[in-house]
């Protein structure tokens, strides 16, 4: 059987596309590279505790739309994200508000401004970008905001929350129905893959896909260390950002703070350690400079011309959440149908 579409990538970005073309009454094959479906939202219970296998993955939007979708394939638990700082042994509140000028013995303004900047911005942004903070893009930093009130609050989208069994659960209920095969990498076999279906939606890196030919596009990548620790509590809340540059690690996160689990006599702790791009590891983030995407536009307008419909996080080359992806999925199909 010849489908309609051939999906690359069973991350949400894929996942939606299929979800949505499907309901539209078209065949769809999804292929993963991975053993799992969800990309990089992907989760799994370990010990009783859920863990995201790359990273906390915390909903958020400002989209009623986004976030009735997202309703239909998952119960929604509230949670609202809160991270400290640890700067030379001392914790602060985070993202800088009231309570961090109070901690710092500053007022608000340009001292304070200037305080925030190099304590909790300047080591940071360069250990997880392995570039000068002058070199990264000004809309990486201006995700964290910088607050005169006193939410501490990572995000103030107007909705957040996680799913309650995870987002591999509610992913894999997008999926219901579609045809999926894991451990399947396209670019081992383009023709092939090609072959099966009238069309190609394809969520990988552009320049890999084209042998990189025109150059290689940057990306940053990350290591997650994931360790067991025998205790009930091991920092006593879900996330710490290490913003020094000496510490090799940007942030720790205590998997039973964020799916609130009881206590249980262990628990599970992730290091997020950055790290280089090199072509064999995963490419986690785009670095969105204006070398590469103008490099990426290149790549992209080659693949319009052959056909080939791109997309999510890697393959449109911006740093975009999961509200992002899923709305980026919803227009292409609308566009496609
Ligand atoms: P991906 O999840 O990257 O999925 C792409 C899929 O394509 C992958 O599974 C990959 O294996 C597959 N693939 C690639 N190449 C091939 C190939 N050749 N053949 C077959 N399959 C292939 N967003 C938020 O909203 N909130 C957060 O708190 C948040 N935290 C994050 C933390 C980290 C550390 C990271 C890296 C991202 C975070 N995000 C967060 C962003 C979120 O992960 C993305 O928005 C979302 O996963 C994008 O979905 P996607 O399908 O575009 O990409
Ligand atoms: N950032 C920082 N200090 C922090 C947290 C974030 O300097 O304590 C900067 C850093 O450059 C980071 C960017 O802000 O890459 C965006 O942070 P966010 O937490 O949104 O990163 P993500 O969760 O996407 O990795």
């Amino acid at each position: 059987m010849i489908y309609d579409y051939l999906i690359v990538g069973a991350g949400l970005f894929g996942a939606v596309c299929a979800r949505e073309l499907t309901d539209a009454g078209k065949r769809v094959l999804v292929i993963e590279r991975r053993g799992q479906i969800g990309g990089n939202c992907a989760d799994e219970v370990r010990d009783g505790i859920r863990i995201s296998l790359y990273g906390g993955h915390i909903f958020h939007t400002n989209s009623r739309r986004i976030w009735d979708y997202v309703n239909r394939f998952s119960e929604w638990q509230q949670y609202e994200h809160r991270v400290k700082a640890v700067y030379q042994g001392v914790v602060y509140s985070f993202p800088p508000n009231l309570m961090t000028c109070q901690q710092l013995g500053v007022e608000p303004g340009p001292e304070a401004d200037f305080i925030i900047k190099e304590r909790f911005f300047r080591g940071y942004t360069e250990k997880q970008w392995g570039r000068p903070l002058e070199n990264v893009p000004a809309s990486v930093i201006k995700r964290i905001p910088i607050r005169s009130t006193w939410d501490d609050r990572y995000f103030d989208d107007r909705f957040q929350g996680l799913p309650v069994d995870g987002y591999s659960a509610m992913i894999a209920r997008m999926l219901d129905g579609v045809d999926v095969e894991l451990c399947a990498d396209y670019l081992a076999d383009r023709e092939y893959y090609d072959s099966r279906a009238r069309r190609t939606i394809y969520t990988g890196p552009l320049d890999a896909l084209y042998g990189h030919d025109c150059g290689r596009l940057e990306y940053r990548s990350l290591i997650f260390q994931h360790t067991r620790h025998d205790t009930d509590s091991w920092q006593g809340c879900a996330t710490m950002n290490y913003t020094e540059k000496c510490v090799p690690f940007t942030r720790t996160t205590e998997w039973r703070y964020m799916w609130r689990t009881p206590k249980l006599g262990h628990t599970w702790v992730t290091h997020e350690y950055p790290a280089a791009y090199d072509g064999t590891n995963e490419p986690y983030y785009p670095v969105g400079d204006a070398r590469n995407n103008a490099l990426h536009r290149q790549y992209s307008e080659r693949a319009k011309r052959e056909g080939l419909i791109v997309g999510g996080r890697l393959g449109s080359y911006m740093y975009i959440n999961m509200d992002q992806a899923i709305a980026s999925a919803l227009a292409l199909v609308e566009k496609l149908v």
